[in-house]
């Protein structure tokens, strides 16, 4: 896969030398040379990594990286010149990720590139992971409350779905029937602890392969239930 680097910089000679150098890495480069073209191209081709220069006609680099990040989670390198403290600083400050200082070798400049995307991406990994949960053919989106099995959707009531993820989220773990009430109800008084298992059984309709021998959310007797695969 090539990453898309899309390079924000008006001293054109400067632009296409470091142009050069990232797609002599194998990198897919854009040049916007002012600040408007840049932003509108950073909105619209959803580039890999965006490395922006501060003094930039039209836009300058401080409101592109301001109105960028307010739109984007693109990973912003600032360039920035030499004793330009005070830049670095609010540069940072407006949501960009790091800065290089002019003058720069381009190995340099290379190696902040490769570790930026590197991090990027594994913080990407990361925050799907707590979005995601996954266990055999079923898959949780939490942020969507959707479950797929399968890869096909199952419709589910918030209820179920509450239950469902706390299940899974504490797989392998008894969870008893009072622990569900206060997790997935939010209390257990008032509330038949009967109603769990009542739910239980509509989930099992709705994931097990035959409900009536379930494999996945197991009875453990006298207890609660346990999520196990
Ligand atoms: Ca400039």
């Amino acid at each position: 896969m090539n990453e898309r680097i899309l390079i924000v910089e008006d001293e054109l000679p400067l632009a296409q030398a470091i142009a050069y150098a990232l797609k002599q890495e194998g990198f897919q480069v854009r040049i916007a040379t002012d600040g408007q073209e840049g932003l509108r191209l950073a909105l619209t081709e959803k580039p890999d990594l965006v490395i922006l220069d501060l003094m930039l006609p039209k836009l300058d680099g401080w409101e592109v990286c301001r109105t960028l990040r307010a739109k984007s989670k693109v990973p912003i390198l600032i360039l920035t010149a030499r004793g330009e403290e005070h830049d670095k600083v609010l540069g940072l400050e407006l949501g960009a990720d790091d800065y290089v200082v002019k003058p720069f070798s381009m190995r340099e400049l290379i190696a902040r590139v490769r570790a930026f995307l590197r991090r990027a991406k594994m913080m990407a990994a990361a925050s799907e992971e707590l979005e995601i949960l996954r266990s055999g053919n079923l898959t949780i989106y939490i942020a969507e409350h959707r479950v797929e099995l399968n890869g096909e959707e199952i419709p589910m009531a918030p209820r179920e779905f509450a239950l469902l993820k706390t299940l899974v989220l504490n797989k392998g773990r008894v969870m008893s029937r009072d622990q569900l009430l206060e997790i997935v109800w939010g209390q257990k008084e008032f509330i038949d602890p009967h109603t769990v298992d009542v739910h239980v059984h509509w989930l099992r309709e709705k994931i097990e392969p035959d409900p009536k021998n379930p494999k996945r959310i197991v009875t453990v007797r006298g207890v609660g239930y346990r999520f196990v695969e």
